[in-house]
């Protein structure tokens, strides 16, 4: 047994040198502890591309801090049988001794309940386990609960206000700047018929000796897992996730804000940034990222409405729903506002759809484990939705396809945003649309073998006919809401034999859902 001051346990999402968990870390009496370990590929069906971005910036991160002299214990996935990160953590206390473990704030509740779980189980032995602050975070679990006191209904409008009063971002004095607030308005063009002119490349990296033996770790442990891994060159450094950010900002930025809800065929990146899996994972500072970009306002190199809206993203929305996750678990993952029961399609899995929209999300998604946020929302979120998909079917999917997904990130926007499971909690209306406005929004319907507006029928849309079907059952609850008012008058204006048809169209697509 070789003793040791503090065991430093550092998740897979906490790769920040600067992190609480490390701050006063000594390298003659601490010991860093990191573990690949099957139950986090597996608890979701993990794809592969979401695995390999964890391994490989793990094995790269646990590099840089043996290169700074720190001790490393790092738990390869295939070197060890422990099946869960406290069995791990288990080991390594018997292994070291130590006088405390520290960590930071996990990102996911079961984490968080399994570890207070292992530490009540120990009181015997007295383990000193401490649990500091994620100082990532601009705003903390706490402060957020105090400010969320104040409101019946949490709003991201007013808690963005107060984010950039509070850290001083794009602000003059109490205004701000170019007095107003919220730019989103202009973010909401779409591509002309010919397409999006060509577009700066986003940032790939060919994967070295290190990522690629996590992309074989992942071939040889999850070789069942959904995804594919030919085309991986995510940055998975720090060094890497600065460039990306960087490319980002200089070549992306000016066009990201009136594109930023555009799709197009065989375009899985566009104008975004594409950043999130680094900033997820801690590579990235929050800080660091928004500095970026209001210089580039300041430099007369990206229009207001580009940086407001991707401020708006990461000091806003970000911070907003890690807070919602941690206010309203665990009843948030429970949640089931329309008692929903359906299976998920089996075609999430594999893209096998005729749907081009859906062909066309899943597919990228499950190649490089990204889609931008309006594919996720509008086209594989509204879909489960409309589809009447059980909450923790497409919950769990979520979680295990995409690179960036960590559940304080994923549960609230799929349950709060994406499929209204919570029932308007943080959001004043459920998220729908028909096929019109994926037609409106991208090219996707051209060359469809349904048609966008048609509702019944040989070619009907299965989103036009799933969209109609639910104003006609929900006619009610819509009727009651101001901003859904209008959808319940344009159901209420369809005759009774059409909607009979409409319901009857609905019964068909939902029988066979597998084979849309
Ligand atoms: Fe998707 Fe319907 Fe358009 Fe086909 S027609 S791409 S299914 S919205």
């Amino acid at each position: 047994m070789k003793k040791c001051r503090h065991l430093v346990f550092v998740l897979g999402d906490q790769l920040d040198e600067h992190s609480s968990a490390l701050a006063d870390f000594d390298s003659d009496r601490d010991v860093v502890l990191m573990a690949e370990v099957a139950e986090e590929s597996t608890h979701v069906w993990s794809a592969k591309p979401r695995s390999a971005f964890f391994f490989a910036a793990m094995r790269h991160f646990a590099e840089a801090l043996r290169a700074k002299e720190y001790s490393v214990d790092y738990r390869r996935i295939g070197t060890h049988d422990f099946a869960s990160l406290v069995d791990v953590l288990a080991d390594a206390i018997k292994h070291y001794a130590p006088d405390k473990v520290v960590m930071v704030e996990p990102g996911d509740w079961r984490v968080e309940q399994q570890l207070s779980a292992f530490a009540a189980a120990r009181q015997a032995i007295k383990l000193n386990l401490v649990i500091r602050e994620d100082q990532h975070f601009m705003c903390s679990r706490t402060e957020f609960a105090e400010w969320a006191k104040g409101y019946k209904r949490l709003r991201l409008e007013y808690f963005y206000r107060m984010m950039r009063k509070r850290h001083g971002v794009m602000m003059e004095g109490d205004a701000p700047v170019q007095g107003r607030w919220n730019f989103d308005a202009e973010n909401r063009g779409a591509f002309p018929k010919g397409g999006p002119k060509p577009i700066p490349p986003t940032m790939r990296v060919a994967p070295d000796a290190i990522t690629i033996g996590a992309i074989a770790d992942v071939e040889a442990y999850f070789a069942e897992h959904p995804g594919t891994l030919d085309a991986f060159a995510w940055p998975v450094t720090r060094r890497d996730a600065l460039s990306a950010l960087k490319q980002f900002v200089d070549e992306r930025l000016p066009m990201f804000g009136e594109f930023q809800d555009a799709m197009w065929t065989n375009e899985p990146f566009l104008y975004h940034a594409h950043i999130s899996a680094a900033l997820n994972l801690k590579l990235l500072n929050p800080r660091e990222v928004i500095a970026a970009a209001i210089a580039a306002l300041e430099g007369g190199r990206a229009p207001i409405e580009a940086v407001e809206g991707f401020v708006r993203q990461v000091i806003g929305w970000r911070e907003f729903i890690r807070g919602v996750y941690w206010l309203e678990m665990p009843g948030l993952r429970e949640s089931n506002h329309f008692n929903h029961d359906r299976k998920l399609p089996a075609w999430y899995w594999t893209g096998d759809t005729k749907m081009n929209c859906m062909r066309d999300t899943i597919g990228q998604t499950l190649k490089y484990g990204y889609a931008h946020h309006i594919q996720r929302l509008m086209v594989t979120g509204i879909f489960s939705l409309l589809a009447e998909v059980a909450p923790k079917d497409i919950e769990d999917w979520y979680l295990a396809v995409y690179i960036d997904a960590v559940e304080w990130v994923e549960l609230p926007n799929v349950a709060g945003m994406a499929i209204y499971a919570n029932g308007g909690r943080f959001t004043s209306k459920p998220y729908i649309a028909s096929g019109q406005y994926i037609k409106r929004m991208s090219n996707y319907c051209s060359g469809c073998r349904y048609k966008p507006e048609v509702k019944t029928g040989a070619t009907a849309c299965p989103f036009t006919t799933l969209y109609w079907y639910f104003l006609d059952k929900h006619e009610e609850m819509l009727a009651g809401n101001p901003r859904t008012s209008l959808m319940a008058k344009s159901i209420a204006k369809m005759s009774v034999q059409d909607r009979e048809a409409l319901r009857a169209q609905a019964g068909v697509t939902f029988e066979n859902l597998d084979k849309l």
